[in-house]
């Protein structure tokens, strides 16, 4: 069985291409989604622990609290990760498990590269978009605003460092174009 991350920066269309994977039977693994999840249940008491109980004062995570707190806090984010990472990818590791007779599985995650999560990856796909598609399809998306969206893009790496990294790059200009590609990969895939 072959892992093949799928990565690509906010808005890129990582989403909405895995669903299309999905559709094609194959095992996907959604890192960020997974993570969230574990936030809302079995890490909150680590998260409590480590920063205090008002980050769920409704009960569940109050994630613009915990962004506001980790966004210009190193520290505290390095903090935040080293409880996250290892808990997602125990979670992974039953997941490859139970999905060990597929040919493949899909690794998802926004940054796949600046954690260095594709290191323990077969191959990756990259999916690009050009920067001002990416932002309006966001802010579109979200109803979020240009500055929200530039503030988490400049956390992440530029598409430029992420390029060489990728075995496969999608361009998702168009979507119909997009999804030509990945099946084109995916059959590569399952071929060999
Ligand atoms: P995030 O990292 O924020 O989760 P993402 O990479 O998963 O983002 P998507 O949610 O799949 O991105 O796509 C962002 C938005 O852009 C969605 O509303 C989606 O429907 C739309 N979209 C995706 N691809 C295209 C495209 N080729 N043309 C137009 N809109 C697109």
């Amino acid at each position: 069985m072959k892992i093949i991350g799928l990565t690509g920066g906010i808005g890129s269309g990582k989403s909405t291409l895995l669903k299309f994977i999905q559709q094609n039977g194959i095992p996907c693994f959604e890192s960020d989604k997974v993570g969230k999840e574990l936030l809302d249940t079995q890490l909150k008491k680590d998260v409590i622990n480590s920063f205090g109980s008002f980050l769920y004062e409704t009960g569940k995570l109050d994630r613009n609290k915990l962004a506001e707190l980790v966004f210009n806090d190193s520290g505290a984010l390095n903090k935040l990760n080293n409880i996250v990472h290892p808990a997602v990818g125990r979670v992974f590791e039953k997941f490859k498990v139970k999905k060990r007779d597929n040919p493949i599985i899909i690794k998802e995650s926004a940054i796949l590269f600046e954690t260095g999560i594709y290191k323990n990856c077969d191959l990756v796909i990259l999916i690009c978009a050009p920067l001002e598609d990416r932002i309006l399809r966001v802010i579109h998306r979200d109803g979020s605003n240009r500055e929200a969206v530039l503030k988490r893009i400049v956390k992440q790496w530029d598409d430029i460092k992420k390029r060489p990294l990728a075995n496969f790059i999608i361009e998702n200009n168009k979507l119909e174009i997009a999804k030509y590609q990945l099946e084109k990969i995916l059959t590569k895939l399952l071929i060999h």
